[in-house]
């Protein structure tokens, strides 16, 4: 069992329904697309879920030292979003401002890295109509109402995604939320002409607004091409999103529109489905006003394998935020106890296995899970070597790093800069006051500070050699 080679960095491709090794088409460069928030509203944890398994993938593709391209699309313009926008009395642009710069809050909050290029749909509106124009010329559109829809049964590779038939069952079922007439219920629309006194652009094929798949499509290739190296999204966008978005770039070009598809699954909140009306529908500032900090929001969301369900409870983010103390503890107990001189080789070996198994699981399709369990069973037998005097010092750095590389993905041993705004000096000074009561057999004072620190996200460890602090 030893020596055996590493296996390569591999993914599901929901395309092709097997796990395959990855590598980019062209250099090192990995040319991803994910399809990201509409803004009309703070988004969810569901939606923060896949995000953060996006922001997983990016972290690991870069360990393992392929550089991104990554374009992620911002949609500020459909249904919902004039609808609303109308009500409150708003242009578009006004309205959708404040939910963009509100995303972007939460997702850096969150720790997740920006993708190297965020794309608004409204920015595109040319180059969409250009698309709807090459779609039209090559027969693949029709028009009913000024609206231009697409039209699936001139496109042989439809359902080859989410692995659907639709030969059969095509007449009578809608496979869009829009709400025009359609000839054929499962074709969907490029174009839409407004309604009323919707707004709309005036262009060439007539006065309206893309819809929401020509989008996708047309700002994936024109960044990164005819061929993205990944596609990825949540599990709910493989149909009719995902499928609609290769039959628009794919009837275009006669090219593969991807070559991996990666979908995230779904998240519930204790074991029920996640809607207003049951009242478990979170946002990251709901949970932030309940008093969470990013960091076990992010762990928890990030814990779970991407293509398992992932059921969000409060038990969950507690443990979470457990888990993350527990490291933060002994990374703490590295830097600051003292250990004898010397190696210990058997843990030498021990860190290496470690290491290797925690690269191993994220190799493997991003098994965040066995990574995490690699790195808890290290800390407990290192933990145990401590408290046995068996831990030396030459064996600090290399437990640091292994902290290192999970932290380079996991992000989360960093505190978040406590809001009571308590300075170092200030913690100094009250532990010094703590020692002096506790001289004085002042206990009541003594825990009356150590509150006091608790109550300002200061934790206080007495050990042999004092106290040890650290933020929350
Ligand atoms: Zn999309």
């Amino acid at each position: 069992m030893k020596n055996h080679p590493r296996m390569p960095l591999r993914f599901y491709n929901t395309l092709t329904q097997q796990v395959e090794p990855f590598a980019p088409l062209h250099d090192n460069i990995v040319r991803m697309y994910t399809c990201g928030p509409t803004v009309y509203n703070y988004v969810h944890i569901g939606n923060l879920r896949t995000f953060t398994f996006q922001d997983i993938l990016r972290r690991w593709l870069q360990v393992r030292g392929y550089q991104l391209d990554h374009v992620m699309n911002i949609t500020d313009v459909e249904d919902k979003i004039i609808r609303n926008a109308s009500a409150e009395h708003k242009s578009i642009a006004e309205y959708t401002e404040k939910y963009t710069q509100a995303f972007l809050e939460d997702t850096a909050t969150l720790r997740l890295q920006r993708p190297e290029r965020l794309v608004k749909a409204t920015d595109h509106i040319p180059d969409m109509v250009r698309a709807i124009q090459d779609l039209e010329r090559l027969g693949y559109t029709y028009q009913s109402d000024g609206s231009i829809y697409y039209r699936i049964s001139k496109f042989p590779g439809y359902g080859k995604l989410s692995h659907n038939d639709f030969s059969g069952i095509r007449a009578g079922a809608r496979v869009d939320v829009d709400e025009y007439d359609k000839a054929n219920a499962r074709d969907f629309v490029l174009w839409k002409a407004p309604k009323n006194d919707e707004p709309f652009w005036d262009s060439p094929v007539g006065p309206g607004r893309p819809g929401w798949h020509i989008e996708c499509s047309v700002m994936a290739m024109k960044y990164l091409g005819e061929t993205l190296d990944i596609h990825a999204g949540g599990v709910d966008l493989v149909f009719p999103h995902h499928e609609n978005e290769i039959a628009q770039s794919e009837a275009i070009t006669s090219k593969p529109f991807a070559r991996f598809w990666l979908h995230s699954e779904f998240l519930n909140v204790e074991a029920q489905k996640m809607s207003k009306s049951a009242g478990n529908f979170y946002t990251l500032r709901d949970l932030r006003e309940l008093g969470y900090a990013p960091e076990p929001i992010r762990y928890l969301l990030a814990s779970v394998p991407y293509r398992k369900k992932l059921n969000f409870t409060f038990d969950g983010l507690k443990a979470a935020a457990t888990a993350i103390d527990r490291l933060r503890n002994f990374k703490l107990r590295l830097e600051t106890d003292r250990y004898p001189e010397g190696t210990n080789e058997k843990l030498v070996q021990r860190t290496e296995a470690a290491a290797q198994r925690f690269g191993e699981s994220l190799d493997d399709d991003l098994n965040t899970a066995e990574a995490l369990a690699s790195l808890f069973e290290y800390v407990r037998d290192a933990n145990t070597a401590m408290d046995a005097g068996e831990f030396r010092a030459g064996n600090i750095p290399s437990a640091l790093e292994l902290l290192d590389e999970f932290d380079r993905i996991f992000d989360v041993l960093r505190p978040s800069s406590s809001e009571a705004g308590t300075t170092d000096a200030q913690v100094e000074s009250l532990i010094a006051e703590r020692a002096q009561a506790k001289k004085n057999r002042e206990f009541a004072r003594a825990d009356q500070i150590r509150q006091q620190l608790l109550d300002a996200g200061i934790i206080l460890e007495d050990t042999k050699e004092g106290a040890r602090w650290k933020r929350k």
